[in-house]
């Protein structure tokens, strides 16, 4: 292996590092956490949280998830070319237009409303076989999901199920990060009452925690789980510490370092006035990269362990560091500065920019040098 960065390497503006096995350590921590045998899965929808599912689906497939949940059906069409022998399910469900070609490939949708129920029950009517499908309950969330009214209108006619080969009944929490929200109890008993209001849901395999209600305890795991975040290295639980593996380093390139000494301001807006003497590193990252404006003035990143600020506005390529307290040697062009990485992750860069890890990673920029760390190999979990 050459020590000396690839072209590619060495004209991007950031490096992209994503670490295989840290996903299926993560992976394998959130299953064994799980009660009673249940099996974990893994959400790789949005491009596996934006880190790539091309990668990231083949990776823990080799480490043995053999359940895979992706939003839409071109995700799901995608998925399937690249693990033709998995289990795959559409969170999105399907219409009429989508079922042939997902009942072709073994896609697996998730059924949310009496029109989605029709539509399955339709094209198993015509195709001639049954058609295999999950459930969804709407026990809180109010977004996807049969809602009480649909549950009693399929409590008085099992017959609109009829050619469903009905694979998982599953819900979706609200509030599983914050431990103790009286939501999700609710959630919780909502979902044993549908599952025994309806007989034909009670051979189906129920699936009720994402990544955070796996930390709710056994009585939230049923027989299958559904993380996606954690998997990603996000914090499970908002008051707890993040057991999770670190999977991204993000880093900037350092393409030009000045010192200004008299007053003046740094990029658009004059967002930033410097009064003293500084140091000013400009970083070949930007908002176009998904280094979010709303870090302006806000984020921080590290050059080695210094904790660096952010200083005026962040532009579309670019965004500017003050190095004033940096050694001189280290701040110089060429170096690079992590942005995301062991002391600054995703959670904490999204209390930065006021949003969420999850829209950090999902919006994580295509111009990156990506490098995968992969898993090592090992006995199949
Ligand atoms: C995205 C999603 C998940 C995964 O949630 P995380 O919080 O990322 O673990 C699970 N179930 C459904 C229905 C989802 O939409």
């Amino acid at each position: 292996m050459s020590l000396e960065p690839s072209a590619t390497e060495s004209r991007a503006g950031g490096i992209l590092r994503i670490d295989l096995g840290a996903i299926v350590a993560n992976w394998r921590l959130l299953k064994g956490k799980l009660a009673n045998g249940a099996d974990c899965a893994a959400v790789v929808k949005a491009d596996a949280y934006g880190l790539g599912m091309a990668e990231v689906a083949p990776a823990l497939h080799k480490a043995g998830c053999r359940v895979f949940f992706v939003a839409l059906a071109e995700e799901a069409l995608a998925l399937r070319a690249l693990l033709p022998d998995t289990e795959i399910h559409v969170f999105s469900g399907a219409t009429a237009d989508s079922l042939p070609d997902l009942a072709r490939q073994r896609i697996v949708p998730v059924l949310n409303s009496l029109e989605q129920i029709a539509a399955a029950t339709a094209f198993a009517r015509t195709s001639g076989t049954a058609l295999a499908a999950d459930i969804h309950v709407d026990t809180g969330m109010n977004r996807l999901g049969l809602e009480a009214r649909e549950l009693a209108a399929l409590a008085g006619d099992p017959g609109r199920l009829a050619g469903l080969d009905l694979r998982l009944v599953m819900s979706h929490l609200a509030c599983a990060d914050e431990p103790g929200h009286p939501l999700s109890a609710r959630q919780l008993a909502a979902f044993h009452a549908a599952r025994a209001q309806i007989p034909a849901l009670a051979g189906a395999t129920p699936s009720f925690a994402n990544s955070a209600g796996i930390f709710l305890g056994p009585d939230y795991h049923f027989a299958l789980a559904r993380p996606g975040a954690a998997l990603y290295g996000l914090k499970p639980q908002n008051s707890a510490p993040n057991p999770m593996a670190q999977v991204v380093r993000l880093q900037g390139k350092i393409l030009q370092v000045r010192d200004v000494d008299t007053p003046m301001t740094v990029g658009y807006g004059a967002a930033h006035r410097v009064t003293g003497k500084a140091r000013i590193a400009t970083v070949g990252v930007g908002y176009a990269d998904g280094y979010r404006q709303s870090l302006t003035n806000r984020g921080h990143a590290y050059l080695g362990d210094m904790r660096v600020p952010v200083v005026g506005r962040v532009s579309m390529d670019l965004i500017a560091l003050d190095v004033s307290q940096a050694p001189a040697a280290a701040a110089v062009p060429g170096a690079l500065v992590d942005l995301l990485g062991p002391q600054h992750d995703a959670d904490a860069l999204a209390a930065e920019a006021q949003t969420i890890g999850y829209e950090i990673l999902t919006g994580l920029g295509r111009r990156f040098h990506r490098v995968y760390v992969p898993a090592k190999e090992s006995q199949p979990a």
